[in-house]
């Protein structure tokens, strides 16, 4: 390779020799122009090592940019960065996930552009992109208004029209901090101090007369950032410390259209409106009790009623299928703890040893070992397998302050778990069970996509796994024959398996799209082990037999948090905490309203009667609100008929039809656990 050339590999596995110092940009232009147009970044993977040190030595200014953790791993960089070294390149369009977090730091510059023609006095701190948008934090004494945030904005559209390129210089580090010490910018001086290392060329990004210390990329101008709004205000003392001046953090959020960015404002409202935190307090479903301590559920009668349908129905579906039930403590000893392991590897997620009398005692934040002492209580021969213990069993794990959500992340919470003993020659048909299963559960739930995920091990590192390579192999091979054989799409993450076994994981789709980890399939060839299980075999002799974890709920508290979302709080009639509201229409049909009342609550129904002396119209209106699925009016006509007029839930007034038969068509829709009214 000449000096003055160097190889840059494309994706479609082709090589280009091109003088050093070609931009990516050059490298698209060459391929398309439509390419490049389309290109926002680029991302480069250094093709080896020994490169990457001679591209730190001879550019001080590019390590301190980049200094990764990892210099082989891919960086992105911006479409005109001067490529030095032999390189895989590949171009970074709007479709790419990393896009639009470049394009939203951009978006940041130009918020901070904004604000410094606005209000010069400003002082900048930083402003990355985020999941959802970007930030940026500023020093000013004055609090940004609501107006000042509307001319913000305004002032934002003039920069973006302004059309003015990113463009990177560099400085000596020494005289950069100079220049923020005599502008008084502490919060740059800070970054630079910590970010760089004395002696290094730093570098800023300029736009118009805006500059900016920054690492970058960025998109090549500003006006790539046609969608963007300015979202909030909010304020954070620098460094979260108290002592420290307070910031004012301004929120945003850009995309590359107008219409994504609409979408992404219409999901929010729908998400907004279908928060499980929101409804579950609407509907006085649940609550979390400050003075009970925070990711601690408290199910009230409403929610109650639900989790006692879904554990129902989880019961008997366990038994139907072979289960058997049991029930365990909510504390061990250390010494179990110790035996299985999680006193080493999983203490950091557990409460903190209790002593009693004699021993210290742990809270459990799994069952496993409690349904592994039972099957090791009496001996178990091959003729007893498989042994399928299930139990709705809570657990308490510790998660940090400050992390927890509603009934999605939580510090107690109810498995559905259950744990299966077999021999290696019975794991496929097992698996396939629990896929049949956790399908079941998923249908009828009323979730009808999902995503699967098969974890496997990575053999090449075998010393990071327990058990035999034969069981690996046959445990990977089951879990790959069932899926292919029900054709169910999937997804390989080879070496994502934990340590003790390969898994399936079954991700729901909810009803906006969104992923949610719900059931998960474990193979452990760890903790028979640990415990050594035994089994005599056919031949007489000692095995050990396989254990499989799972889960299908996962959490009831989560997969609770997800129905609620997934419905927003209008459940389908077999779940609904209250079916069927009455309306008498006024006092002299009380009487009536209790015979309908014993009918229906005869029938098997949760019925409410409003006897309020109220309005009609009010009691329709609150029991509408709690999302009831039908609610029965009735006054004198009614009544001489033995009849109620039906109002369903999304369907308006269905009219008056003979009790007798509306006891019928709904006893029908909850039998079928139907999704519709
Ligand atoms: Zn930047
Ligand atoms: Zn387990």
């Amino acid at each position: 390779m000449s000096t003055n050339t160097i190889a840059v590999h494309l994706p479609d596995g082709s090589i280009r020799e091109v003088p050093s110092g070609t931009t990516p940009l050059d490298v698209a232009n060459s391929i398309s122009p439509r390419l490049a147009a389309a290109s926002v970044a680029a991302r480069l993977t250094p093709v080896d090592q020994y490169v990457v040190k001679k591209l730190e030595s001879e550019d001080g200014s590019e390590a301190s940019m980049y200094a990764a953790d990892d210099p082989s791993a891919p960086r992105l960089v911006d479409l005109s960065f001067p490529i030095k070294e032999r390189v895989h390149l590949e171009l970074v369009t709007e479709k790419d996930p990393d896009a639009l977090k470049v394009l939203r730091h951009s978006a940041a510059h130009v918020l901070a552009t904004a604000v410094l023609e606005l209000f010069p006095e400003t002082k900048l701190g930083h402003g990355p992109a985020t999941d959802s948008g970007f930030f940026y934090d500023f020093y000013r004494e004055k609090p940004f208004t609501p107006e000042d945030l509307a001319a913000i904005e305004a002032k934002m559209a003039e920069v973006v029209a302004r059309n003015e390129p990113f463009v990177r210089e560099h400085e000596p580090r020494e005289q950069a901090l100079a220049e923020f010490a005599r502008d008084g910018d502490f919060m740059k001086t800070h970054f630079v101090t910590r970010f760089t290392e004395p002696g290094a060329q730093v570098s800023f990004y300029r736009n118009g007369a805006f500059i900016d210390f920054c690492r970058g990329p960025h998109v090549p101008s500003t006006g790539r950032v046609k969608a963007f709004k300015v979202t909030s205000l909010a304020g954070a003392y620098w460094l979260g410390d108290e002592k420290n001046p307070q910031l004012q953090r301004i929120y945003g959020t850009a995309f590359f259209s107008k219409k994504d960015l609409d979408e992404h404002f219409a999901r929010l409202e729908e998400a907004a409106r279908r928060d499980h935190r929101v409804l579950g307090k609407q509907l006085d479903l649940f609550s979390i009790q400050e003075l009970a301590g925070a990711g601690l559920i408290f199910w009230h009668p409403r929610g109650a009623i639900i989790r006692k349908i879904m554990e129902d129905w989880m019961r008997d579906e366990c038994l139907r299928r072979g289960y058997q039930l049991v029930y365990t403590p909510h504390v061990a000893r250390v010494n179990l703890w110790q035996t299985s392991g999680h006193e080493g590897f999983y203490a950091g997620n557990m409460y903190t040893p209790m002593e009693l009398d004699d021993a210290m005692y742990r809270i459990k934040p799994m069952n496993c070992p409690f349904h592994i002492l039972i099957y090791k209580n009496s001996p178990k021969s091959y003729r007893d397998l498989p042994v399928r213990y299930a139990e709705l069993g809570n657990v308490y794990r510790y998660e940090r302050s400050g992390t927890m959500h509603g009934l999605l992340r939580v510090r107690g919470f109810t498995q559905d778990d259950a744990h299966i003993f077999c021999t290696p020659q019975q794991i496929e048909s097992e698996v396939a069970a629990c896929i049949d299963f956790a399908e079941a559960v998923l249908k009828t739930f009323g979730f009808q996509e999902y995503k699967v995920e098969l974890s496997t091990w990575d053999p090449n590192d075998r010393a990071h796994y327990a058990g035999s390579n034969e069981n690996w192999d046959l445990a990977s091979r089951s879990l790959d024959n069932v899926l292919k054989s029900r054709g169910i799409p999937y997804k390989t993450i080879p070496g994502e398996a934990a340590f003790y076994g390969p898994k399936i994981d079954v991700k729901l789709v909810d009803v906006l799209g969104r992923l949610w980890q719900l059931s998960t399939v474990q193979f452990d060839f760890n903790l028979p082990a640990r415990f050594e299980l035994e089994y005599v075999g056919e031949d007489g002799e000692r095995h050990q037999p396989v254990m499989v974890h799972r889960a299908l709920f996962g959490s009831v508290e989560r997969f609770f948090g997800v129905l609620i979302e997934h419905y927003a709080g209008a459940f389908p009639l077999w779940l609904a905490p209250v079916q069927i509201g009455l309306v008498p229409i006024s006092e002299r049909h009380l009487a009536y309203a209790q015979k309908v009342e014993a009918a229906l609550k005869d029938a098997g129904f949760r019925v409410e009667t409003d006897d309020r002396n109220e309005k009609m119209n009010a009691k329709i209106r609150d029991f509408a609100n709690q999302k009831t699925p039908y609610i029965l009016v009735f006054g004198d006509k009614e009544e001489g008929a033995g009849a109620v007029s039906v109002r369903t839930r999304g369907k308006g007034d269905q009219g008056s039809m003979p009790l007798a038969d509306f006891i019928a068509k709904a006893t029908a829709l909850v039998e079928m656990q139907s999704m519709e009214l």
